[in-house]
């Protein structure tokens, strides 16, 4: 049988764990390359060297002398680093401290940095820079987000810049429309992008450049988290202003759904909870329940139905209904725990709130990695109404932790969840279709009422715990992309 060709696929991302995380995005690029290599295939991916990922890493070697790249007027200096953390995947790091040694990724909880369109496009930049220093040429350049979306543009519309590259294929994977990087239009000048393109059927967003935009224009294929996702993007609800843009391109938008890195959630040999488990084991699940209760000062004990959300606290994740429930949430004589940082006005609600329910609502505000990991083992039920969602990773986890998620029927969580059916013994979890007070409470009783009837408890917890979310799933079909995109050759504009 003849060998299936193997891919050099060119990655870039603004996060990836373990290098930066804010988000999802992490998450996901953290783990894509590994499991590609996995499967026969080369990937070089791009992060930049922020300040958070040097105290990681504080002495990565060079991978080339540094690069001066020439902006208007003057040249920029940058240094590429490598890592080389699985066989078949190496990792550059794009560093220039002027643009990344800084406290926050992309801003702190007042405001993004103002410079936020020229930090990428140096990134992007340098990306193309290093695999032409480096004699690369691979098979697939694939971007994610907005802050590398000026790779498939460039890849069109800047062949000085690309030099041999331009023409390679492109795929721009969208992890949540509703980030897209809108710029004033004097980012025209230090972003490269020609002022030809500055109309509305280019890269213009009402009079401002939209830089996510120019990635959907120019890349060969566009992929998001979901199915679900990939199907409402093209409707003016979840279209977030692009939805023209993406109806324009239908033909070329995929749905790939996330998956879950088992080295990182994986409750039998997860470290970071006082006691592992599994299903066939299931015992130390309520060692972590107990010191969950305990890390937030919550009272009761295992017959008590403990909840939990690990969210950044945005509009998005349905914070307001959330704070709307409350006291209707507490009066039931559940437990629930937050962990999320964002929105100072979420913050300060959600302290307040907790305030009022001492012992029965706790509010934890902050980014902690360990704690979300116990939450995920502590918890019986893992709330998640979402206004959207493009995939969503917090209920895939608490699946995978035998955590029963209550969702709202959108995006990536309809893809995810199975709404359970206690006459068959179906579904993994609760379903509720209206963005309001009424729908998430119906969830919520649904899974308080399955909770009081034991067998039910744990026939849907099995349910839950056998879901699979494999990467290697997800990463077979992000290859059958690059395989059309790399067969058919790149579109030429
Ligand atoms: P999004 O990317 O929209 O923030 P996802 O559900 O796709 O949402 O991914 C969120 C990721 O970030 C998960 O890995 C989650 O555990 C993590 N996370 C979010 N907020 C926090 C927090 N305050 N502390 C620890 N981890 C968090």
């Amino acid at each position: 049988m003849k060998k299936p060709a193997s891919f050099t696929i060119a990655m870039a991302a603004a996060e990836a764990l373990p290098y930066a995380k804010s988000g999802g995005l992490a998450d996901v690029v953290g783990a894509l390359p590994a499991q590609l290599a996995r499967l026969g295939h080369r990937v070089l991916l791009f992060v930049p060297y922020y300040r958070e990922t040097r105290a990681r890493f504080p002495h990565l070697p060079r991978a080339h002398q540094p690069l001066d790249l020439p902006f208007p007027g003057h040249d920029v200096r940058v240094e590429i680093l490598r890592h080389e953390p699985a066989p078949g995947v190496s990792v550059l790091l794009v560093r220039e401290d002027a643009a990344f040694d800084r406290p926050y990724l992309y801003g702190s909880p007042d405001g993004d940095y103002w410079d936020n369109a020229g930090r990428y496009a140096l990134f992007c930049r340098a990306v193309l820079a290093c695999l032409q220093a480096l004699g690369e040429h691979p098979d697939v350049i694939h971007a994610h987000d907005w802050q590398t979306a000026l790779l498939p543009l460039y890849l069109r519309q800047r062949p000085d810049l690309a030099g041999p590259l331009a023409g390679t294929a492109s795929l721009l994977t969208v992890h949540n429309l509703a980030y897209q990087g809108v710029f004033p239009a004097s980012a025209l000048a230090y972003t490269g992008i020609p002022a030809t393109l500055f109309n509305p059927q280019g890269i213009e967003y009402y009079g401002k450049v939209n830089l996510l935009k120019g990635g959907l224009l120019y890349a060969d294929a566009i992929s998001t988290v979901s199915p679900h996702y990939s199907e409402e993007i093209r409707t003016p609800a979840f279209g977030e202003g692009l939805d023209g843009v993406l109806r324009e391109r239908a033909a070329v938008v995929h749905g790939i759904l996330n998956g879950v890195d088992p080295d990182q959630w994986n409750p039998e040999t997860d470290p970071f909870l006082p006691a592992n488990y599994s299903a066939a084991a299931p015992a130390g699940k309520i060692r972590c329940k107990e010191a969950l209760l305990q890390a937030f000062g919550l009272e009761g004990g295992p017959a008590v139905p403990l909840f939990a959300t690990i969210s950044r606290l945005a509009d998005q994740k349905g914070f307001d209904l959330i704070a709307a429930a409350m006291p209707a949430l507490a009066a039931r004589g559940l437990r629930y725990c937050i962990l999320g940082s964002g929105d100072r006005h979420y913050q300060d609600l959600f302290t307040a709130l907790a305030r009022a329910l001492p012992g029965r609502i706790a509010v934890r505000i902050g980014y902690d990695n360990a704690l979300a990991h116990l939450i995920e083992a502590g918890a019986d039920c893992y709330l998640m109404p979402s206004r959207f969602e493009p995939c969503g990773l917090n209920q895939m986890y608490s699946l995978r932790y035998g955590t029963i998620p209550i969702v709202r029927a959108v995006g990536g969580l309809i893809d995810t969840v199975e709404h359970f059916d206690p006459a068959r013994g179906t579904g993994t979890g609760f379903v509720f279709r209206d963005y309001d007070v009424t729908g998430l409470l119906w969830g919520v009783d649904q899974a308080l009422a399955a909770f009081d009837r034991r067998q039910d408890w744990a026939r849907l917890r099995a349910n839950a715990m056998a879901a699979d979310f494999s990467w290697e799933a997800s990463a077979r079909r992000y290859i059958e992309l690059y395989r059309s995109l790399a067969s058919h050759g790149a579109r030429r504009v």
